[in-house]
């Protein structure tokens, strides 16, 4: 199919427009070898916990194990199906978010509801990285979520809890115990921003381009270790994009970052003018 249709670029676009045929040629392997990558990566994915699981099958099929022993490769196996399946789930969360839009899929999302939500999802999952899961020590980090302004946002309350549930999550995940994780919103004439910062270890700049590419990783222990699928940016850029913005990151190696969901002003109400 490809050289078919690029025989018929060739043809429609006839001599002269040399330059917009090697443009669309490279727009076409662009795609194909991106699609290339992306199923080597799923595949990779995927590979990795079932190797891991089909080892533990053999184990406790073939090694005669006392209960406790059975009973911690049972939880072994249960963290790697849990991870297949966060994979997969973002996966079609992913595929969902292709394209903008559709008019009518704009719901009024009131930001303090949204963020009270965020919050206790960062509280429980500070407190199960630290090891020590439902215990009453409560989170290991510092949360500081100021008080969410009266907003309401106009979007898919799904998705925005998604975006800005993976932005705080991963703050959580790659900040060590005892970091501080902050998060704000503020407007300006033009726009409304979420952003959470975190006294983490930082990335380095020659990674930031290329950080919300789907699988991109700088350190694949770390997420792997904290249940990263290694699509939560991928996500969030596209669900910011999806309703007219976008995303950005500062970041300073040993020092923090601070991620930012910028969207349009015109996606925002205030609580107030609901009543009029
Ligand atoms: P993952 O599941 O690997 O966390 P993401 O798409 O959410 O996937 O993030 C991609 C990568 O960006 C991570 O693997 C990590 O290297 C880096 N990253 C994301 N958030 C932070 C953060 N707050 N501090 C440091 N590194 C981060």
């Amino acid at each position: 199919t490809q050289n078919i249709k690029l025989s018929v670029h060739l043809h429609a676009y006839g001599e002269g427009h040399q330059m917009l045929l090697s443009r669309d040629i490279t727009a076409v392997a662009l795609a194909d070898a991106m699609r290339r990558d992306f199923v080597a990566n799923v595949s990779h994915e995927i590979r990795t916990p079932l190797t891991v699981l089909s080892g533990f099958v053999e184990t406790l099929q073939s090694i005669p194990l006392d209960e406790e022993e059975r009973q911690s490769y049972l939880h072994l196996m249960s963290v790697q199906a849990e991870r297949m399946q966060s994979l997969v789930a973002d996966l079609l969360t992913l595929s969902q978010l292709e394209g903008s839009l559709p008019p009518g899929k704009h719901e009024r999302t009131p930001l303090p509801e949204l963020m009270a939500q965020v919050l206790s999802d960062a509280r429980s999952l500070s407190s199960v990285l630290s090891g020590q899961g439902g215990d009453e020590r409560g989170p290991v980090h510092e949360l500081v979520f100021e008080s969410s302004p009266p907003w309401v946002l106009l979007g898919v309350r799904s998705e925005l809890l998604s975006a800005i549930s993976n932005l705080v999550s991963n703050a959580v995940r790659y900040t060590p115990a005892g970091g501080r994780i902050q998060t704000k919103w503020s407007t300006s004439t033009d726009c409304v921003t979420f952003s959470v910062t975190d006294t983490g270890p930082g990335i380095a700049p020659e990674h930031l381009p290329r950080l919300s590419e789907r699988f991109y990783r700088v350190d694949r222990s770390r997420s792997r270790e904290t249940g990263g699928t290694g699509l939560g940016l991928a996500i969030a850029k596209h669900v910011v994009q999806r309703h007219g913005g976008e995303l950005r990151i500062e970041s300073q190696v040993g020092v923090g970052s601070t991620f930012m969901l910028v969207f349009p002003a015109s996606r925002l109400e205030t609580l107030s003018d609901q009543t009029h």
